[in-house]
């Protein structure tokens, strides 16, 4: 295996139980960009810019309390014994016992398809996985360089709070990030070259994140392109341009770039094993081999799903088809997603408009804003809806929340979507009041009363009722 992230270090742990002799290399530190870069991270800091923001608001709930103030150190101080907590698991110690033989520090290549050197030492393997991640892209804006800016890394290594910061790129991680650091009380500029945010999402999601990032104090420039960085006056200086040519000068004491990832390979030699690369990741078959039949890929080099919880799900498929003849394809159909800005937006499926393309007519939309869902009300986190696309028969074609918890109560949908469950089981099967998950029923609810309150059915129950009166049964 060629990177300690989570693929490369569940297809390690995989092999190993399995009692394969396996290499794991790994240049940096097992845990990958997830546990020191990513998901861990920032998810610590989407929780303390939460309690921040909660604060400011618990008057609403009926608690008084005197100022609050941001101990960024002290936040930074939490996110590290996190991360600390939670690379427990991938402590090299602990691989090492399962059997695998972990290189760290060390930078793999390939010399043949069959021979990896690492260090100047040489490495036979009959199969090799390649698990070697994405990093950050930086675009081509004039003087950016010089003036220098941060990605997820190094705003991850900052102890002190920019006064004012700028993000470029409302993906996810410009996203998140733009929101941490407005509620924790910089001044944020965020610059899209999109309309809205999240761009890949549903326009109606986009909305209320927009909503809500400028709620929190974001200004939000869309459909804006970086073009030319300098500093003055000790501030950094970025103007950006839309396409009718107007042009804006954001400020910030730091610049975040969150502009989109490309795969890590760079160290890779691919060349000497004939591994073909494209723009977005190695070229890959459905069962992840490369274009080398001993070499397979898994998590974020594929290109595909930039996710854990897909690198996972991809490391234990490409570690099957290393090891065994007969080949599992990788199934990608339904997998879902999210986005922890608060409220949370998450995804599983196609959204309206790719549904509409593919299914025409047959698409209808069932939704349901949390404000009308009773535990929403209760705990004053009323923003958003949830929003499930179906073809025929009510068959779930997608699933979009953007409200409190989303990331969980999506996956009552991906189950549905997985196992081919319509939408009308969702409003059928019994759930737990006062719940936020009500308001996937009450979304499935709606399928009934499109199908039953049509005005036929509407004439027909009146004729039924109008009959059992008459006969003095009703
Ligand atoms: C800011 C941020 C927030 C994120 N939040 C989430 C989230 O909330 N949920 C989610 O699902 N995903 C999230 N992600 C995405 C997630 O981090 C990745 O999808 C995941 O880490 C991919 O795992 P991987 O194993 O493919 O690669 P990585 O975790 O990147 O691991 C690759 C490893 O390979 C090593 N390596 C590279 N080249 C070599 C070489 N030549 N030799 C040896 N070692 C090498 C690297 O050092 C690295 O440790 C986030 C990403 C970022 C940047």
């Amino acid at each position: 295996m060629i990177g300690g992230g989570t693929a490369g270090l569940v297809s390690a742990a995989g092999a190993a139980s399995l009692g394969a002799r396996v290499a794991l290399v790994e240049r940096d530190k097992l845990g990958g960009d997830c546990l020191y870069y990513g998901c861990v991270p920032t998810k610590t800091l989407v929780k303390s810019a939460r309690v921040a923001h909660l604060m400011g608001r618990s008057e609403e709930y009926g608690i008084k309390s005197s100022s609050y103030e941001v101990d960024f150190p002290a936040v930074m101080d939490r996110m590290d014994r996190v991360i600390r907590r939670a690379g427990e698991q991938d402590d090299p110690a602990r691989f090492r016992r399962m059997g695998v033989d972990v290189l760290l520090g060390e930078e793999a290549g390939f010399v043949s398809p069959e021979e990896v050197s690492v260090d100047g030492r040489r490495l036979d393997a009959r199969s090799v996985i390649l698990a070697t991640g994405s990093h950050s892209i930086t675009p081509s804006v004039d003087g950016l360089q010089e003036v220098g800016y941060l990605t997820n890394v190094e705003a991850l290594r900052l102890r002190r709070l920019p006064r004012s910061i700028i993000v470029v790129g409302s993906g996810p991680i410009g996203s998140e990030f733009a929101q941490i650091f407005a509620r924790f009380g910089s001044k944020v500029t965020l610059v899209s070259s999109s309309p809205l945010p999240l761009p890949k999402e549903d326009a109606e999601v986009g909305e209320v994140v927009k909503h809500v990032l400028v709620a929190d104090g974001v200004t939000f420039h869309g459909g804006y392109k970086a073009e030319e960085a300098r500093t003055e006056s000790g501030e950094k200086v970025l103007t950006v341009r839309n396409e009718r040519g107007e042009k804006i000068e954001a400020r910030g004491e730091e610049i975040l770039i969150a502009a989109g990832r490309a795969p890590t390979a760079g160290a890779l030699d691919l060349e000497n094993a004939g591994i073909e690369l494209e723009r977005k990741g190695l070229k890959v078959d459905g069962n992840l081999r490369t274009t080398t039949p001993n070499v397979y890929a898994a998590g974020d080099i594929t290109g595909k799903y930039l996710f854990t919880h897909v690198a996972e799900y991809q490391g234990r498929i490409a570690l099957r088809n290393a090891l065994f003849p007969l080949k599992t394809t990788a199934d990608h159909r339904v997998v879902p997603w999210t986005t922890f800005t608060d409220p949370e937006v998450a995804r599983v499926g196609m959204t309206e408009d790719e549904a509409r393309k593919e299914h025409g007519d047959d698409v209808k939309v069932f939704r349901q804003p949390f404000e009308g869902v009773d535990r929403a009300i209760a705990d004053g986190e009323t923003t958003g809806f949830v929003k499930i696309v179906t073809g025929r028969r009510g068959k779930i074609l997608g699933g979009h929340i953007v409200g409190p918890d989303a990331g969980n109560l999506i996956h009552e949908i991906v189950l549905a979507m997985q196992k081919n469950v319509p939408i009308q089981a969702l409003s059928t099967m019994i759930h737990v009041y006062p719940t936020l998950s009500q308001a996937n029923q009450r979304a499935a609810d709606n399928y009934y009363r499109e199908k039953l309150f049509t005005d036929g059915t509407r004439k027909a129950f009146s004729v039924f009722f109008g009959a059992k009166r008459l006969l003095g049964r009703g």
